[in-house]
């Protein structure tokens, strides 16, 4: 298994998933069986701040609700996740929200845009290009199937393109 790379048609925004944050997510979404599940992606940036690397993906909060079209992440316990990501020896924090949607064709929903669009504004937050990554039951390249797309604040949300090959790039 590599990392999943993925960047904006313009260029200027790029993502780099690695490899045990997807195979975290694998479990998340088989575990969720026939209903919608989520959480947060936790990361940093690169140093150029070219690149928003996801370094961890956490489970739905306890609080969560969720259906089998829809999801509503709680905030239980992600005070104290964060809390020791910013505090350990490599600094992490807050970079976007993870969905997966149990059908084939993975279609963000007018929801999930709208909310991406509030957390982008959001202060507690403190993250104005959030990341929204959705998962779906299909296969690609013998892997789940996923879309990633970067959400800035006033902007559209731009789709970030799978990158082959680009996995071993540093
Ligand atoms: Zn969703």
């Amino acid at each position: 298994m590599t990392d999943w790379s993925g960047k904006t048609a313009d260029g200027t925004f790029a993502v780099q998933i690695q490899a045990p944050v997807l195979g975290a997510l694998d479990r998340l979404c088989r575990e969720a069986g026939a209903f919608e599940t989520g959480g947060i992606l936790i990361g940093r940036y690169s140093d150029d701040l070219a690149v928003a690397i996801v370094r961890e993906a956490t489970p739905p909060p306890l609080d969560s609700r969720r259906g089998r079209s829809w999801f509503v992440r709680g905030v239980g316990g992600l005070g104290d996740i964060l809390g020791n990501s910013w505090r350990a020896k490599e600094r992490t924090y807050y970079v976007g929200e993870w969905h997966f949607h149990p059908v084939a064709h993975i279609e963000p929903s007018g929801d999930d845009f709208d909310q991406m669009l509030k957390i982008s504004h959001a202060k507690k937050y403190d993250c104005k290009e959030p990341l929204l990554l959705i998962l779906g039951t299909g296969k690609q390249d013998g892997w789940r199937s996923l879309r990633a797309f970067v959400c800035p604040a006033g902007c559209a949300p731009l789709e970030l393109l799978p990158r082959v090959g680009a996995a071993d790039e540093k």
